[in-house]
């Protein structure tokens, strides 16, 4: 593993010092503040980056983010002329304040929609704002299904359709034709003694599993309660949609996809509605059917997680009797059997063979990051730089509603916009350059971010991501927030924290100095700051491109509201204040990552 020049020098400053008293003291009296860095009284700003500290103000981030939340930018989908519209505001206020552009060589024609065209060669590219991301996007697809037994010369076939029976959206054109497992819940715990794939053979095969756990509904259920519970059910709901210890378990068996039965019977298990109900929203107004608009990167930049995830295709009660069926099974009947003993009932369906078919239909399309940066003072170390980003999209509109992502992440977006400012009108630069980043794709799946980590502008030595970063929690969600982090030792520390002032650090645990830098410099701001370090950047948020590259990172996130990806997202629950203490944190901290 590489190990930046940034590492090493700041280790030696540090970690020598004020970080192994730390730990001393910590060996002592397990102090139940260590989590936690909440500060009331501030202090003065060092000279050095005083003029751009005091830029930043939680009145200008509003006045940017009424912009960029604005109903005629129709929520910033990536690829669409509202993500546009805010991608070009952005670059202008760079050029404005005189941010150097480090996106793609400019083109005689500046086309912002035009096709991808790659970089050309010239002895001095001009750059423009923007750097160009040619992505696909999936129009429609139309598929069948089909179960088919035989046994000697007997034979039953019944066919199925998408989004009557099941749904299932494969993002290429395919075809799948496997045997069939039933495993239950698809559930191994050592420490239940249930291993619902024991001497099944899976591999090659579709397993069909019930969604959730046994006993979902019953708080006695093992599985309602402390590790369990956090495993299968994680709070965190941003994580949920990267990946599940389900479907990792039946990719590591070797399957071919899961056939995923709705477990609940109070949940309504018509499919159709299911699908068009995937995006929630809390309003009373009717949902206009329109399914969410999916774009994926043209260029493959191998697997967008460590491992990834098999197909998963949700089928209807009805479609997964009707296969069961087959061989004399039925999902009740086996279901009770598993609640009832907590034991596996897996079941090879012999003679069962299932069939998948997806016809996709796509179109290239066209989005781009915005890129600037400002250049370092020292002749070696401006070579590489700490790249400040957040996501410019998001969610788009779906018939009537627009999602404006006010918090979700204009917050951010406005974040990176004044640190850019700020950092041009600071009459002194840091030593490494700093690149300001608002990525597109990010709720398509981290696309832009994972662009720009494989075709960086130049060498990146920390990334600070700033995601939703502009609501506060209250006194009651903190408290409920705190029964999760578990910690008794924690508790004294929870009546102590401002939930107005509330925000949530994670960074890498190979670069504690990350932590020793935001501590020292919260002092000047006065967050009440909740501290993790993490070994793994567990998706979420456009840090976790960098993390996979083992580049260090840290990523700040207030209060997840109700209103996340909702609708309701928008500019008037934003909190100045605390937009202002996040965002004056960010600069001093990237001052100081920079200056080291
Ligand atoms: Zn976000």
């Amino acid at each position: 593993m590489r190990k930046p020049l940034l590492l090493i020098s700041i280790l030696c400053l540090f970690a020598l010092s004020s970080l192994v008293g730390q730990q001393e003291k910590a060996e002592e009296k397990p102090d139940p503040m260590k989590n936690f860095s909440l500060v009331s009284e501030t202090q003065p700003v060092q000279e050095k980056v005083k003029v751009g500290f005091e830029s930043i103000t939680g009145q200008d981030a509003v006045t940017y983010l009424k912009f960029i939340s604005s109903d005629l930018l129709e929520g910033r989908d990536t690829a669409s002329d509202g993500y546009d519209i805010a991608a070009l505001y952005a670059a202008s206020m760079f050029e404005l304040w005189g941010i150097k552009p480090a996106g793609d060589p400019e083109r005689s024609r500046t086309s912002m929609r035009g096709m991808f065209q790659p970089p050309q060669k010239s002895s001095a590219p001009k750059r423009s704002y923007f750097q160009n991301i040619p992505f696909i996007e999936t129009l429609g697809s139309e598929g069948m299904a089909s179960v088919e037994w035989q046994k000697g010369q007997q034979k039953k076939t019944k066919a199925f359709h998408p989004n009557m029976d099941y749904t299932y959206s494969a993002s290429e054109t395919q075809s799948l034709t496997a045997p069939v497992v039933f495993v239950g819940y698809g559930i191994q715990e050592s420490s239940l003694k249930l291993d619902e794939y024991k001497n099944m053979d899976i591999k090659g095969k579709f397993v069909m599993m019930l969604s959730e756990t046994p006993g979902k509904d019953d708080p006695e259920s093992p599985f309602n309660k402390g590790k369990l519970k956090e495993k299968y059910y994680p709070q965190r709901r941003r994580m949920r949609r990267m990946s599940s210890p389900k479907n990792d378990l039946a990719r590591d068996k070797g399957a071919v996809a899961i056939l995923m039965v709705e477990n609940s019977p109070k949940v309504n298990s018509d499919v159709p509605r299911r699908a068009l109900d995937s995006q929630r929203i809390n309003d009373e107004r009717t949902i206009y059917p329109v399914p969410r608009r999916r774009i994926s990167l043209a260029e493959n930049l191998g697997p967008s997680m460590p491992r990834e995830s098999i197909p998963t295709i949700r089928i209807s009660r009805t479609m997964a009797d009707d296969i069961l069926g087959m061989v004399g099974q039925n999902v009740e009947t086996l279901k009770g059997k598993i609640e009832k003993t907590l034991k596996s009932h897996s079941t090879t369906l012999q003679g069962v063979s299932f069939s998948v078919k997806t016809k996709v239909e796509t179109k290239l399309v066209n989005s781009m990051n915005v890129l600037g940066y400002i250049e370092g003072s020292d002749p070696e170390l401006k070579k590489e730089a700490i790249v400040i980003g957040a996501h410019l999209d998001h969610l788009g509109q779906r018939g009537d509603y627009i999602f404006n992502g006010a918090d979700d992440d204009g917050s951010g977006s406005v974040g990176v916009m004044e640190i850019a400012e700020a950092f041009t009108k600071n009459p002194v630069k840091p030593k490494r350059s700093i690149v300001f980043a608002l990525w597109t794709g990010e709720e398509k799946g981290l696309l832009g971010s994972r662009y720009y980590v494989a075709n960086s502008f130049m060498k990146t030595a920390v990334n600070l991501n700033l995601d939703m970063i502009s609501r506060v929690y209250d006194k009651e969600r903190i408290a409920i927030m705190a029964r999760r982090w578990g910690a008794e030792i924690e508790k004294e520390a929870i009546e102590k924290i401002d939930a107005k002032k509330y925000v949530s650090l994670s960074y890498d645990a190979n670069t504690p100095e990350i932590g020793i830098i935001m501590r020292e410099n919260n002092n000047h701001v006065g967050l009440h700051i909740r501290l993790q370090e993490q070994q793994d950047a567990s998706g979420g948020s456009d840090h976790a491109p960098f993390a996979r590259a083992k580049i260090p990172w840290a990523f700040l996130i207030a209060a997840m509201t109700e209103d996340y990806h909702q609708p309701s997202d928008t500019v008037d629950k934003v909190s100045p204040d605390l937009m202002e203490k996040i965002i004056r944190l960010t600069y001093l901290a990237a001052f100081d990552l920079a200056d080291k």
